[in-house]
Protein backbone atom coordinates (compact mmCIF):
# COMPACT_ATOMS: atom_id res chain seq x y z
CA UNK A 1 0.00 0.00 0.00
CA UNK A 2 1.92 3.10 -1.09
CA UNK A 3 1.01 6.83 -0.01
CA UNK A 4 0.77 10.29 -1.76
CA UNK A 5 -0.30 13.63 -0.59
CA UNK A 6 -1.23 15.79 -3.68
CA UNK A 7 -0.96 18.84 -1.47
CA UNK A 8 0.38 22.72 -1.65
CA UNK A 9 3.89 23.38 -0.79
CA UNK A 10 4.04 27.27 0.08
CA UNK A 11 6.88 29.54 0.85
CA UNK A 12 5.83 31.87 4.05
CA UNK A 13 7.75 34.78 4.38
CA UNK A 14 7.16 36.15 8.07
CA UNK A 15 8.12 39.89 8.76
CA UNK A 16 7.97 40.80 12.09
CA UNK A 17 6.35 44.44 12.30
CA UNK A 18 5.64 46.83 15.28
CA UNK A 19 1.93 46.92 14.02
CA UNK A 20 0.16 45.46 11.03
CA UNK A 21 0.67 47.97 8.19
CA UNK A 22 -2.52 50.16 7.86
CA UNK A 23 -4.25 51.29 4.83
CA UNK A 24 -2.16 53.46 2.56
CA UNK A 25 0.81 53.32 5.33
CA UNK A 26 4.11 51.96 4.61
CA UNK A 27 6.40 50.49 7.13
CA UNK A 28 9.73 48.75 8.04
CA UNK A 29 10.23 45.73 9.03
CA UNK A 30 11.99 44.73 11.94
CA UNK A 31 13.15 41.06 10.32
CA UNK A 32 12.22 38.64 7.53
CA UNK A 33 12.10 34.77 8.02
CA UNK A 34 11.27 32.13 5.30
CA UNK A 35 9.85 29.13 6.27
CA UNK A 36 8.81 26.07 4.31
CA UNK A 37 5.10 25.60 4.86
CA UNK A 38 1.49 24.90 3.09
CA UNK A 39 -0.53 22.00 4.47
CA UNK A 40 0.26 19.76 2.17
CA UNK A 41 3.98 19.98 2.85
CA UNK A 42 3.74 20.06 6.57
CA UNK A 43 1.26 16.74 6.31
CA UNK A 44 4.07 15.09 4.10
CA UNK A 45 6.51 16.24 6.92
CA UNK A 46 4.56 14.56 9.60
CA UNK A 47 4.22 11.01 7.58
CA UNK A 48 7.59 11.33 7.07
CA UNK A 49 8.27 12.07 10.83
CA UNK A 50 6.00 9.29 11.57
CA UNK A 51 8.32 6.72 10.01
CA UNK A 52 6.29 6.48 6.48
CA UNK A 53 7.50 6.33 2.92
CA UNK A 54 5.16 9.29 1.39
CA UNK A 55 5.17 10.42 -2.19
CA UNK A 56 4.48 14.41 -2.18
CA UNK A 57 3.08 15.49 -5.43
CA UNK A 58 2.57 18.83 -5.92
CA UNK A 59 4.09 21.83 -7.70
CA UNK A 60 6.83 25.09 -7.07
CA UNK A 61 8.14 28.13 -9.22
CA UNK A 62 10.76 30.00 -8.38
CA UNK A 63 12.54 29.24 -5.60
CA UNK A 64 11.00 25.71 -5.51
CA UNK A 65 14.55 24.06 -5.00
CA UNK A 66 14.08 24.54 -1.13
CA UNK A 67 11.36 21.84 -1.33
CA UNK A 68 13.38 19.80 -2.65
CA UNK A 69 16.01 19.94 -0.59
CA UNK A 70 14.16 19.67 2.51
CA UNK A 71 11.80 16.97 1.35
CA UNK A 72 15.23 14.67 1.29
CA UNK A 73 16.41 15.87 4.66
CA UNK A 74 12.77 14.88 5.84
CA UNK A 75 12.78 11.19 3.66
CA UNK A 76 9.76 12.35 1.34
CA UNK A 77 9.75 10.84 -1.69
CA UNK A 78 10.10 14.15 -4.50
CA UNK A 79 8.86 11.56 -7.82
CA UNK A 80 5.95 13.67 -8.41
CA UNK A 81 6.84 16.99 -7.59
CA UNK A 82 7.56 18.84 -10.47
CA UNK A 83 8.88 22.47 -11.10
CA UNK A 84 6.72 24.87 -13.61
CA UNK A 85 7.35 28.84 -14.62
CA UNK A 86 6.22 31.48 -12.39
CA UNK A 87 6.19 32.33 -8.57
CA UNK A 88 6.18 29.15 -6.21
CA UNK A 89 3.05 29.09 -4.03
CA UNK A 90 3.98 31.95 -0.71
CA UNK A 91 2.76 33.62 1.94
CA UNK A 92 3.39 37.41 2.94
CA UNK A 93 2.91 37.24 7.12
CA UNK A 94 3.00 40.37 9.42
CA UNK A 95 3.65 39.51 12.90
CA UNK A 96 3.31 42.07 15.69
CA UNK A 97 4.45 43.07 18.95
CA UNK A 98 1.61 41.08 20.28
CA UNK A 99 1.52 38.01 18.28
CA UNK A 100 -1.41 39.02 16.17
CA UNK A 101 -0.89 38.18 12.27
CA UNK A 102 -2.57 39.39 9.39
CA UNK A 103 -1.27 36.91 5.76
CA UNK A 104 -1.77 37.44 2.05
CA UNK A 105 -1.87 34.26 0.39
CA UNK A 106 -0.36 34.06 -3.51
CA UNK A 107 -1.42 30.38 -4.50
CA UNK A 108 1.11 30.68 -7.45
CA UNK A 109 2.48 27.10 -8.76
CA UNK A 110 -0.34 25.63 -6.54
CA UNK A 111 -2.91 26.66 -8.59
CA UNK A 112 -1.20 25.30 -11.47
CA UNK A 113 -2.72 21.64 -11.68
CA UNK A 114 -3.51 20.34 -15.13
CA UNK A 115 -5.54 16.97 -15.88
CA UNK A 116 -2.65 16.08 -17.55
CA UNK A 117 -0.35 16.35 -14.42
CA UNK A 118 -3.00 14.89 -12.17
CA UNK A 119 -3.46 11.71 -14.90
CA UNK A 120 0.27 11.18 -14.93
CA UNK A 121 0.52 10.86 -10.92
CA UNK A 122 -2.44 8.89 -10.18
CA UNK A 123 -1.69 6.51 -13.09
CA UNK A 124 1.22 5.14 -10.72
CA UNK A 125 -1.70 4.37 -7.99
CA UNK A 126 -4.21 1.86 -7.88
CA UNK A 127 -6.93 0.08 -5.22
CA UNK A 128 -6.17 0.38 -1.89
CA UNK A 129 -3.33 3.36 -2.12
CA UNK A 130 -3.91 6.21 0.56
CA UNK A 131 -4.58 9.87 -1.07
CA UNK A 132 -4.26 12.39 1.27
CA UNK A 133 -5.79 16.07 -0.04
CA UNK A 134 -6.95 19.28 1.09
CA UNK A 135 -7.93 22.16 -0.59
CA UNK A 136 -4.83 24.27 -1.00
CA UNK A 137 -4.14 23.39 -4.65
CA UNK A 138 -6.33 23.84 -7.63
CA UNK A 139 -8.32 20.68 -9.54
CA UNK A 140 -9.26 18.82 -6.12
CA UNK A 141 -12.94 17.87 -7.73
CA UNK A 142 -10.77 16.24 -10.38
CA UNK A 143 -8.28 14.68 -8.15
CA UNK A 144 -10.95 13.28 -6.41
CA UNK A 145 -12.83 12.03 -9.00
CA UNK A 146 -9.96 10.24 -10.45
CA UNK A 147 -8.58 8.70 -7.03
CA UNK A 148 -11.89 7.65 -6.59
CA UNK A 149 -12.04 5.98 -10.20
CA UNK A 150 -8.96 4.05 -8.85
CA UNK A 151 -10.24 2.79 -6.00
CA UNK A 152 -7.89 4.49 -3.79
CA UNK A 153 -8.77 5.52 0.30
CA UNK A 154 -8.93 9.30 -0.16
CA UNK A 155 -8.34 11.12 2.94
CA UNK A 156 -9.38 14.60 2.72
CA UNK A 157 -8.49 17.56 5.21
CA UNK A 158 -11.45 20.29 4.16
CA UNK A 159 -8.57 23.32 5.37
CA UNK A 160 -8.94 26.09 4.52
CA UNK A 161 -12.63 25.33 4.08
CA UNK A 162 -14.24 27.58 1.18
CA UNK A 163 -16.69 27.25 -1.76
CA UNK A 164 -14.20 25.13 -3.82
CA UNK A 165 -15.06 22.39 -1.33
CA UNK A 166 -18.54 22.31 -2.54
CA UNK A 167 -16.97 21.25 -6.22
CA UNK A 168 -16.27 18.19 -5.04
CA UNK A 169 -18.16 15.15 -4.90
CA UNK A 170 -17.61 14.78 -1.10
CA UNK A 171 -19.32 11.08 -0.93
CA UNK A 172 -16.31 9.68 -2.70
CA UNK A 173 -14.20 10.54 0.27
CA UNK A 174 -13.19 7.94 2.64
CA UNK A 175 -12.08 9.90 5.49
CA UNK A 176 -12.63 13.35 6.78
CA UNK A 177 -9.75 14.94 8.80
CA UNK A 178 -11.60 18.17 10.06
CA UNK A 179 -11.61 20.48 12.85
CA UNK A 180 -14.60 22.27 14.61
CA UNK A 181 -14.65 24.83 12.33
CA UNK A 182 -14.55 23.55 9.10
CA UNK A 183 -16.86 20.83 10.92
CA UNK A 184 -19.59 23.75 11.31
CA UNK A 185 -19.06 25.32 8.19
CA UNK A 186 -19.62 22.16 6.55
CA UNK A 187 -22.31 21.00 8.17
CA UNK A 188 -23.64 24.34 9.98
CA UNK A 189 -24.29 22.62 13.25
CA UNK A 190 -22.79 24.37 15.86
CA UNK A 191 -21.27 21.86 18.84
CA UNK A 192 -18.82 18.55 18.20
CA UNK A 193 -22.00 15.52 18.31
CA UNK A 194 -23.58 17.70 16.11
CA UNK A 195 -21.10 18.28 13.52
CA UNK A 196 -20.72 14.06 13.81
CA UNK A 197 -24.08 13.39 13.17
CA UNK A 198 -24.41 15.64 10.52
CA UNK A 199 -21.75 14.54 8.64
CA UNK A 200 -22.54 10.93 9.43
CA UNK A 201 -26.10 11.44 7.92
CA UNK A 202 -24.37 13.59 4.73
CA UNK A 203 -21.67 11.11 3.93
CA UNK A 204 -23.19 7.59 6.03
CA UNK A 205 -20.08 5.86 4.13
CA UNK A 206 -17.18 7.37 5.19
CA UNK A 207 -15.13 8.20 9.14
CA UNK A 208 -15.10 11.16 10.45
CA UNK A 209 -11.91 12.68 12.43
CA UNK A 210 -12.90 15.54 13.83
CA UNK A 211 -10.04 17.72 16.09
CA UNK A 212 -11.13 19.69 18.48
CA UNK A 213 -8.27 21.77 19.84
CA UNK A 214 -7.14 21.77 23.29
CA UNK A 215 -10.16 19.71 23.86
CA UNK A 216 -8.75 16.46 22.14
CA UNK A 217 -10.67 14.53 19.04
CA UNK A 218 -13.49 12.18 18.33
CA UNK A 219 -13.35 9.55 15.85
CA UNK A 220 -16.51 8.55 14.78
CA UNK A 221 -17.04 5.25 11.99
CA UNK A 222 -20.20 3.81 11.46
CA UNK A 223 -21.33 3.10 15.11
CA UNK A 224 -18.14 3.59 16.91
CA UNK A 225 -17.36 6.24 18.30
CA UNK A 226 -13.89 6.65 19.93
CA UNK A 227 -12.65 9.68 21.68
CA UNK A 228 -9.51 11.06 23.11
CA UNK A 229 -8.68 13.96 25.28
CA UNK A 230 -5.98 16.33 24.60
CA UNK A 231 -2.64 16.19 26.72
CA UNK A 232 -2.31 19.44 28.72
CA UNK A 233 0.68 21.48 27.49
CA UNK A 234 1.77 24.80 27.64
CA UNK A 235 1.47 25.52 24.14
CA UNK A 236 3.68 28.51 22.42
CA UNK A 237 2.53 28.25 18.70
CA UNK A 238 -0.50 26.03 17.56
CA UNK A 239 0.47 25.82 13.92
CA UNK A 240 0.36 22.65 12.14
CA UNK A 241 -1.35 20.83 15.35
CA UNK A 242 -4.23 19.62 12.46
CA UNK A 243 -1.44 18.77 10.32
CA UNK A 244 0.91 16.49 12.52
CA UNK A 245 -2.36 14.68 13.97
CA UNK A 246 -2.98 13.95 10.20
CA UNK A 247 0.13 12.75 9.69
CA UNK A 248 0.39 10.13 12.86
CA UNK A 249 -3.32 9.54 12.53
CA UNK A 250 -2.83 8.32 8.89
CA UNK A 251 0.21 6.85 9.77
CA UNK A 252 -1.50 4.66 12.50
CA UNK A 253 -4.64 3.59 10.43
CA UNK A 254 -1.90 2.13 7.59
CA UNK A 255 -0.09 0.18 10.37
CA UNK A 256 -3.99 -0.98 11.51
CA UNK A 257 -3.33 -0.04 15.03
CA UNK A 258 -6.09 -0.14 17.24
CA UNK A 259 -7.83 3.37 17.10
CA UNK A 260 -7.63 4.31 20.54
CA UNK A 261 -3.65 4.07 20.18
CA UNK A 262 -4.00 5.32 16.75
CA UNK A 263 -5.90 8.91 18.62
CA UNK A 264 -3.24 8.65 21.42
CA UNK A 265 -0.21 8.54 19.53
CA UNK A 266 -1.76 11.60 17.43
CA UNK A 267 -2.62 13.34 19.87
CA UNK A 268 0.51 13.22 21.89
CA UNK A 269 2.25 14.39 18.11
CA UNK A 270 0.29 17.33 18.01
CA UNK A 271 0.93 18.37 21.75
CA UNK A 272 4.44 17.88 21.00
CA UNK A 273 4.40 20.28 18.22
CA UNK A 274 2.45 22.79 19.96
CA UNK A 275 4.89 23.41 22.42
CA UNK A 276 7.66 24.17 19.65
CA UNK A 277 7.49 27.52 17.16
CA UNK A 278 6.99 27.29 13.53
CA UNK A 279 5.56 24.79 11.22
CA UNK A 280 7.40 22.06 9.79
CA UNK A 281 10.12 22.32 12.35
CA UNK A 282 7.67 21.83 15.46
CA UNK A 283 6.99 18.08 14.30
CA UNK A 284 8.09 15.67 16.39
CA UNK A 285 9.57 12.39 15.06
CA UNK A 286 8.22 9.08 16.40
CA UNK A 287 10.52 8.47 18.46
CA UNK A 288 10.01 11.67 20.34
CA UNK A 289 6.45 11.00 20.51
CA UNK A 290 7.17 7.53 21.96
CA UNK A 291 9.03 8.84 24.47
CA UNK A 292 6.52 11.53 25.46
CA UNK A 293 5.12 10.85 29.28
CA UNK A 294 2.51 13.27 29.32
P1 LIG B 1 -6.08 22.56 13.46
O1 LIG B 1 -4.64 22.85 13.75
O2 LIG B 1 -6.31 21.89 12.14
O3 LIG B 1 -7.00 23.73 13.71
P2 LIG B 1 -6.84 21.51 16.07
O4 LIG B 1 -6.71 22.91 16.62
O5 LIG B 1 -8.13 20.82 16.31
O6 LIG B 1 -6.52 21.42 14.51
O7 LIG B 1 -5.66 20.66 16.72
C1 LIG B 1 -5.36 19.35 16.31
C2 LIG B 1 -4.91 18.53 17.52
O8 LIG B 1 -3.76 19.16 18.10
C3 LIG B 1 -5.93 18.43 18.64
O9 LIG B 1 -6.81 17.33 18.45
C4 LIG B 1 -5.04 18.25 19.86
O10 LIG B 1 -4.68 16.89 20.02
C5 LIG B 1 -3.77 19.05 19.52
N1 LIG B 1 -3.81 20.39 20.10
C6 LIG B 1 -4.22 21.55 19.51
N2 LIG B 1 -4.11 22.59 20.37
C7 LIG B 1 -3.64 22.08 21.52
C8 LIG B 1 -3.30 22.63 22.82
N3 LIG B 1 -3.45 23.94 23.09
N4 LIG B 1 -2.82 21.79 23.77
C9 LIG B 1 -2.63 20.47 23.53
N5 LIG B 1 -2.93 19.88 22.34
C10 LIG B 1 -3.43 20.66 21.36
Amino acid sequence: MKILNFGSLNLDYTYSVDHIVKEGETISSLGVQTNLGGKGFNQSVALARAGKEVFHAGLVGEGGQLFFEACNKYGINTKYMNTVLGRSGHTIIQVDKNGQNSIVLYGGANQKITKDYVNKVLNDFSKGDIIILQNEINELPYIIDEAFKREMTIVLNPSPMDEKINACNLKKVSIFILNETEGQQLTLATDANGILDAMQRRFPASRIMLTLGKDGCIFRSGRKTVSQKAFSVDAVDTTAAGDTFTGFFIAGLVDELPIKDVLCTATKASALAVQKEGAAQSIPTMEEVERFRP
